[in-house]
C-alpha cells in the first residue's frame, strides 16, 4: 500500500517539523516532526508498511496517513503512483533557465522635502517596518528632477511592464501641478495600480479635493498613533481607496500594551470605508520584535501557489522592485540604499537593468533559501519579510520561529 499527497498539496520540510500548503482552500497544516518524516516517506513512495518500522515508531504510519486522506489531502494507492503536483511555473525555472527580468513594483520619489520632524522618518535612527510605504526624507538628497523626468521614468517602466507605481515623497503633496502631470500621466499610461504615500500632517482641505480628483488612486495615510480625530476627519474625507497606515513606536510597550492598544484603535475605524495597515517603529527591533505580531505566525499567512512559486524565484518584497529617489539615482529598495545603480539623468530604466543586471539580481532573487536561517524552515515558502530593517542582508534575526526547535515565541 502507498500513500501520496494530492497534486494540490505541497509538502515541506524544515529542520524539525514540516508543513503542508493545500493551494485549493490556501491552508497550510502544520505537521509534527514524526507525521513530517512519515509524510516525506510516503512522497518517496515507501510503502506504508515499511514507514513505521523504518521510523521506529510506537504508533503506526497508517493511522497518520489516514489524517490526511480524511482532510482530502491524499490518497492510499495499491499500485506505486505517479502524482505530479500542480504548478503555475515549469519546476525548471530559476533552475535551469532564468525568467525574463520583470519590474513589478515601481517605487518614484516626488521630491525630498518636509517641514515636520517625525522620529520614525528616513532621515532619523529609527526604523519602521514598511518603510517602502511611508513617507521619509534623507539628509543630502536633492530634488534635482523636473517633472518632465518623471514623465520620462513613466514611459520607461511602463515599457518594462511595471504593474504597481508608488508615489511618495517626502510631501508629497507639496507641489500638486507636479503631482497632477504625473498622476495623469499614470492614468494615460493605464498602469494597473498606482500609490500615493501621504502623511496625515501633509494634507489640508485643499489637498483632500485634489485627491478626491483620481477616484482609483489607492493613499496610504501615514499618521501617528493613536489616531487623531484630525486624521479620522481627513480619512472620512477622502474618496480614494484609502489605508490608514498609523505607526506605532514599540520602543516602551509590552506585547499585551500593543496589541490592546491596537485593538483599541481599531474600534475607531472598523466600521468606516477605509483599509488599515499597523506599521510599527523602534530604535531597536531586536529588542522589540518578539512584542510585534507581524513576527510571529503572521508572517507565514500568505499560502497561495502564486505567491509560494514567487517567493521559490525572488524575494517576497524585493523581487521585481527599482525605486528612483528625489535626485534621481536607482536604487532596488526605497530604504536599502547602499550603492546607486545609475541616475535617470544620465541613462534610462532598460540600460540600467541590462547594464547592472547582476547587482539587481543579488536583491531580487534572494529567496529564503539563500537566508540564514530561513533555508531550514518550512515557512521559506509562504513568509514575508523586510530585509531592510535586518542587520544583515543574508541573515534573518527577526523571527519568532526558530526552525531547529520547531517552536514560536
Ligand atoms: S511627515 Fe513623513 S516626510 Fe515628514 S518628517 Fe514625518 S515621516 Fe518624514
Ligand atoms: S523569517 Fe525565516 S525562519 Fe522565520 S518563519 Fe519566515 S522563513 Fe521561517
Amino acid at each position: 500500500m502507498f500513500f501520496r499527497l494530492n497534486p494540490e498539496i505541497r509538502l515541506i520540510l524544515g529542520a524539525k517539523n514540516g508543513v503542508i500548503y493545500d493551494f485549493l482552500d490556501n491552508k497550510v497544516y502544520e505537521l509534527s516532526s514524526e507525521e513530517k518524516s512519515v509524510l516525506e516517506l510516503a512522497e518517496k513512495s515507501k510503502e506504508v508498511e515499511e514507514i513505521s518500522r523504518y521510523l521506529g515508531m510506537e504508533g503506526s504510519a497508517t493511522e497518520v496517513l489516514e489524517k490526511y486522506k480524511e482532510k482530502n489531502l491524499g490518497e492510499f494507492y495499491e499500485q506505486k503512483p505517479y502524482i505530479e503536483p500542480l504548478r503555475l511555473k515549469s519546476p525548471l525555472s530559476g533552475t535551469f533557465y532564468e525568467s525574463p527580468p520583470h519590474l513589478t513594483n515601481f517605487f518614484v520619489e516626488l521630491n525630498n522635502n518636509c517641514q515636520h520632524d517625525c522620529p520614525y522618518c528616513g532621515r532619523n535612527t529609527m526604523k519602521r517596518v514598511f518603510g517602502c510605504i511611508g513617507c521619509n526624507v534623507r539628509d543630502g538628497q536633492k530634488n534635482a528632477l523636473e517633472g518632465g523626468y518623471y514623465t520620462s521614468v513613466l514611459d520607461q517602466a511602463y515599457k518594462l511592464g511595471a504593474g504597481q507605481i508608488f508615489l511618495s515623497g517626502g510631501n508629497v503633496l507639496e507641489d500638486l501641478d507636479m503631482l497632477s502631470a504625473v498622476l495623469d500621466h499614470c492614468e494615460e499610461l493605464h498602469f494597473p495600480a498606482v500609490f500615493l504615500t501621504c502623511h496625515e500632517n501633509h494634507v489640508n482641505p485643499y489637498a483632500v479635493n485634489f485627491l478626491n480628483r483620481y477616484t482609483g488612486l489607492n493613499v496610504f495615510l501615514n499618521c501617528s498613533f493613536p489616531v487623531s480625530s484630525r486624521t479620522l476627519e481627513i480619512a472620512g474625507n477622502l474618496q480614494c481607496n484609502l489605508t490608514l497606515v498609523p505607526v506605532v513606536d514599540v520602543t516602551d510597550m509590552s506585547e499585551e500594551d500593543v496589541t490592546e492598544k491596537i485593538q483599541h484603535e481599531y474600534e475607531k475605524v472598523q466600521n468606516r470605508r477605509v483599509s488599515w495597515q499597523i506599521d510599527y517603529c523602534s530604535s531597536d527591533f531586536t529588542k522589540d520584535y518578539s512584542k510585534i505580531s507581524l513576527f510571529g505566525k503572521e508572517r507565514t499567512k500568505n499560502a497561495t501557489l502564486q505567491f509560494f512559486e514567487r517567493c521559490q524565484e525572488y524575494h517576497p518584497c524585493l523581487g521585481g522592485i527599482l525605486t528612483i529617489s528625489s535626485d534621481g539615482n536607482v536604487y532596488v529598495c526605497r530604504v536599502i540604499r547602499e550603492k546607486s545603480l545609475g541616475n535617470v539623468v544620465d541613462t534610462n530604466l532598460s540600460e540600467i537593468m541590462r547594464n547592472r543586471k547582476e547587482e539587481i539580481k543579488k536583491f531580487w532573487n534572494l529567496n529564503r533559501d539563500k537566508i540564514t536561517p530561513c533555508r531550514n524552515c518550512e515557512y521559506r515558502y509562504s513568509c514575508m519579510d523586510c530585509r531592510a530593517i535586518e542587520a544583515d542582508m543574508y541573515y534573518t534575526n527577526l523571527c519568532r520561529y526558530d526552525p531547529h526547535t520547531g517552536k514560536w515565541t
